[in-house]
């Protein structure tokens, strides 16, 4: 067994793809520390700065007082307790949905949601984009499954004749995200509900970036544009603007009955902790908040400073306006992304290297990720720390 695995490792490593855990010793927050040096954190997506806010603490506390630690069962046999149907309710109203429900994470929401939404003979329709947890969903539902380039309407255009000629009667889901997680870029929802309504397909958007960060009290991006009425299943999680932890589908109320029915994540799992739970409640409710429209509109400070200083060269040029917290700064090779990110740790700024399987192969990338709580200096300063890297690698 020792060996087993080896060569295996072996492999990733020679192809700078091997992912270690590193160890933070200090709560969320603008600056991480690390094997005791306290490095400015651009990694994280606690957008809000939520996770370390002492509302939520104080939350998730008095609900551990009073609920104890552990949930006990699955929601369904003796896991449900109060504050579960509190958030739920909280999140409906946020929302304006007839119906939330939650689930232990963002992951377990999608994966226990798509399959009970199209079988085996109905078709799914993928961005090529979308994160991991839609992938594996929509392959554990059975469906037949198409992806289409990212944001291609086109291309989803002739997949959804294809899917209408060729299983006539048949379900056709159409799965994307709202802000996609590695590139901070937005779908075109006005064309992408334009084609779902002409098909007749249903929409799960998978709001996961765009909650806490765009909208009113914000509730996402269809909820800025006026269009959540037409998006079938919204999904989002709890666990990054909202600072908690857990996922959610909010949406009609016999789409919820009918998860509460089918959706295996939710069915097969013990009840998420009530502290967690509460915490999120705490969130949702500091959303809404005045003090939450003025978070909000810090954050939009800092991601246009970010936009405004951010260096650029021939692969990363700059866009008009900045639409999200995400920031990819494009290296392409996997060890290049690997040097930059350290090097810029050796400067004092934890920036992760994502590479493949997360993105494309080639296409590795930093992946810079501005919050509320950062001060504008650190931001100032990291940007002249990757200018600095960008003008040594032209060099070499
Ligand atoms: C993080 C993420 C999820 C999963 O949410 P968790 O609560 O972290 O499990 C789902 N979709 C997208 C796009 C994400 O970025």
């Amino acid at each position: 067994m020792g060996e087993l695995f080896q060569e295996q490792l072996q492999a990733l490593r020679a192809r700078s793809l091997e992912r270690k855990l590193r160890e933070i010793s200090s709560a969320q927050g603008p600056e991480a520390q690390i094997g005791g040096r306290l490095l400015i954190n651009f990694s994280s997506n606690d957008y809000l700065g939520l996770a370390g806010d002492s509302r939520l603490r104080e939350a998730a506390i008095g609900a551990i007082r009073e609920f104890g630690v552990g949930a006990g069962a699955s929601r369904l046999v003796s896991g449900t307790q109060s504050p579960h149907l509190r958030l739920e309710a909280a999140l409906a109203k946020w929302k304006e949905t007839e119906a939330a429900l939650s689930f232990s994470s963002g992951y377990a929401a999608a994966l226990g949601t798509v399959p009970t939404l199209v079988g085996k003979d109905d078709v799914i329709l993928l961005d090529k984009l979308c994160h991991a947890s839609l992938i594996d969903g929509a392959k554990l539902s059975g469906a037949i499954l198409r992806v289409f380039p990212h944001n291609h309407l086109g291309k989803l255009e002739n997949h959804l004749e294809w899917a209408r000629r060729e299983h006539a009667g048949k379900r056709i889901l159409i799965l994307t995200e709202s802000v996609f997680s590695m590139d901070g870029d937005r779908a075109p929802l006005h064309e992408l509900i334009e084609l779902k309504k002409r098909f007749g397909a249903l929409l799960m958007l998978d709001e996961a970036h765009a909650v806490g960060v765009i909208g009113p009290n914000g509730r996402g991006l269809a909820a800025a544009q006026n269009l959540s009425d037409d998006v079938d299943v919204q999904m989002g999680t709890l666990s990054k603007a909202l600072g908690a932890s857990g996922g959610y589908i909010c949406g009609s109320r016999s789409l919820i009955e009918w998860l509460v029915n089918r959706a295996r994540s939710f069915i097969y799992s013990t009840a998420p902790p009530p502290g967690i739970v509460s915490a999120a409640l705490a969130a949702v409710n500091f959303l809404g908040s005045s003090e939450g429209e003025e978070r909000r509109r810090l954050l939009w400070e800092r991601i246009r400073l970010m936009q405004d200083l951010l260096p650029r060269n021939e692969l990363n040029e700059k866009a008009g306006v900045a639409s999200s917290t995400i920031f990819p700064w494009i290296v392409g090779d996997e060890q290049a992304a690997i040097d930059l990110a350290s090097a810029l740790q050796s400067e004092g700024f934890l920036v992760p290297a994502i590479r493949y399987p997360t993105v494309a192969k080639g296409s590795a990338r930093l992946r810079i990720t501005v919050t509320a709580s950062h001060g504008e200096n650190q931001i100032r300063s990291l940007c002249e720390a990757i200018k600095r890297a960008n003008e040594r690698r032209a060099e070499d």
